[in-house]
């Protein structure tokens, strides 16, 4: 079985490494203060991945708002389901907003012809 996520909390994920790349960036600049200029490049890409976070996770307010809340039929709580089909975040039972699709096998290329 592949490792499936729900959406907003991969996007998540992917702006917390982001936060933690950029500070591990900056870290290794110091390495090289030496040379100053190594270190500013080193500094100024630290910086570019946390503002790019921040854009990531402005990203994910927006994708939330799009998301269509759901009370998880297996775990009770509500979750946030993007696209057609998507996991729960709390114990990534598949949800689906298409009943056509219901009792199927999960797949996420059910969101790739999304024209419904
Ligand atoms: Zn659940």
């Amino acid at each position: 079985m592949k490792p499936y996520k729900n959406k907003i909390n991969r996007i998540r994920s992917f702006a917390l490494a982001l936060v933690f790349i950029g500070f591990i960036v900056m870290y290794a600049g110091i390495f090289f203060k030496d040379h100053p200029a190594v270190m500013l490049i080193f500094m100024l890409l630290g910086v570019l991945a946390i503002l790019g976070s921040t854009g990531v996770y402005a990203w994910i307010g927006m994708v939330s708002m799009r998301a269509v809340p759901v009370i998880c039929p297996n775990c009770g709580k509500q979750t946030k389901v993007l696209g057609r089909v998507d996991m729960c975040m709390h114990c990534n039972e598949p949800l689906t907003m298409d009943r056509s699709l219901e009792g199927k096998e999960f797949d996420e290329d059910f969101n790739k012809n999304s024209n419904a």
